[in-house]
């Protein structure tokens, strides 16, 4: 390691032992208000945003921990600085809160120290329910979620999985929120969303009940223009976004490329480059890449630091072949819906995909499948001879569903 990096790495290790203590604050809250968006500030070499009107002060990259099942790699994220830790009580069947709450409550006695996120997962077909069966199912989900992380609350609870805006505007989701929320077992309220999400954050807007929002942004986006500006509104009133699938974990990068983007994919240059990408974007707080290696912690963790692009990083986003390549990345749009005579739920199966393929989370990606129908999600493609489904962006859609149905159905 040259003297330069040895010395840079003493600063941030040095930050993380101490000085990120200190930044996790509560600011004054003012609904509505843009004044927190825009402050950034560097402590112990950190960059270091405000959530919204959250008021917390986070550095530039948490941890999304839904992939990850070794404690010694949150307790090493924590070490380094990470202080946003992002779960769900879905993830791993309970086990991700469990690990986060015992190592980050229970062994390393951090909770004040850390900004929990966790989310509850009301399925679509569970969403029709009458009111009080919603308001149950919130109030037993965040109990069991609390027991888990070992702790009285969450700094964020999340609706889980939102892609109809109409289940935003729901009474009984917005009553459950708020009623956890004035009982203090979460700080602060919101949603995830990976898909639609356009049309959902505008819906927020509207709605001014949700604190933060957990989006889908990458580079693969960068030519979605009037979701940015979305997000640059959402932004502007107070709203704290973090961003997740940053690193755009999806195929692309498999299917036939040429070696030259492979050398890419199988370095750091293309996970630095992505993730700072994500975060040049101001109205961005904090990305969650759901690293599952200390390798690649140790890639994402370089980000915190500067956000100033190296040479070979700015090489790696203009290069053409990469553009194209990521302009054909699934964007979970839902446009090719009307090109398969079944209506599958396109999207949602691409995402099963995605959990299996990029992630290599077999479980997650059953756990999804399953809440989709099981088998009988796919059951139609056995009438097709050939696939017709056709995505406008190049994503073969037909040789992923066959991929799909050979992992799992
Ligand atoms: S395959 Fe294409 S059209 Fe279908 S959801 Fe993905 S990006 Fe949209
Ligand atoms: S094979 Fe393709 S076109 Fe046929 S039902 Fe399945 S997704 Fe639709």
């Amino acid at each position: 390691m040259s003297e330069k990096r040895a010395i840079n790495r003493r600063k941030f290790l040095g930050a993380a032992a101490g000085t990120v203590a200190g930044m996790l604050t509560l600011g004054g809250y003012v609904p509505g208000s843009a004044q927190n968006q825009k402050s950034e500030e560097k402590s112990g070499g950190l960059i270091i945003r405000t959530l919204g009107r959250t008021g917390y002060k986070i550095p530039v990259v948490g941890m999304g921990v839904m992939n990850a099942d070794n404690p010694e790699l949150v307790h090493r994220a924590y070490e380094l600085g990470i202080r946003h830790f992002d779960t769900a009580y879905s993830y791993q069947r309970g086990r991700n809160e469990e690990m986060v709450g015992k190592v980050l409550v229970e062994e390393l006695k951090a909770r004040d120290k850390v900004i929990i996120a966790t989310k509850i997962n009301i399925r679509p077909p569970q969403r029709s329910l009458p009111a009080q069966q919603i308001k149950d199912m919130h109030r037993r989900m965040i109990d069991e979620s609390l027991t888990r992380l070992r702790t009285d609350y969450v700094d964020i609870l999340y609706s889980h999985d939102v892609s109809d805006p109409e289940w935003l505007k729901n009474p009984a989701l917005i009553e459950s929120l708020v009623e956890i929320k004035e009982q203090k077992k979460a700080r602060f309220i919101g949603f995830s969303t990976h898909q639609n999400m356009d049309s959902v954050i505008k819906t927020a807007l509207e709605l001014k009940v949700y604190d933060v929002i957990l989006t889908t942004l990458n580079y693969s986006l960068f030519d979605y223009t009037d979701y940015l500006n979305t997000l640059k509104k959402a932004a502007a009133q107070g709203i704290g976004l973090i961003a997740m699938k940053t690193q755009c974990q999806q195929p692309w990068y498999r299917e036939g490329q040429p070696s030259e983007l492979r050398r890419f994919y199988e370095g750091p240059v293309l996970h630095s480059a992505l993730l700072k990408w994500v975060l040049r974007h101001e109205f961005i707080t904090c990305a969650v890449p759901g690293f599952t290696t200390f390798d690649q912690l140790n890639e994402d963790i370089r980000v915190m630091n500067s956000l100033d692009y190296t040479d070979e990083e700015k090489k790696f986003l203009e290069d053409k072949m990469v553009k194209t390549q990521m302009a054909a990345v699934c964007r979970l749009c839902g446009q090719c819906v009307s090109t398969c005579p079944a209506r599958l739920n396109l999207p949602d199966l691409l995402r099963v995909h995605m959990y299996a393929s990029a992630y290599g989370n077999l479980l997650q990606a059953r756990e999804t499948l399953e809440e989709l129908g099981g088998k009988k999600a796919m059951a139609a493609c056995e009438n097709c001879s050939a696939c017709t489904a056709r995505c406008a962006r190049g994503v073969n859609i037909g040789r992923r569903l066959e991929e799909l149905k050979a992992w799992l159905v």
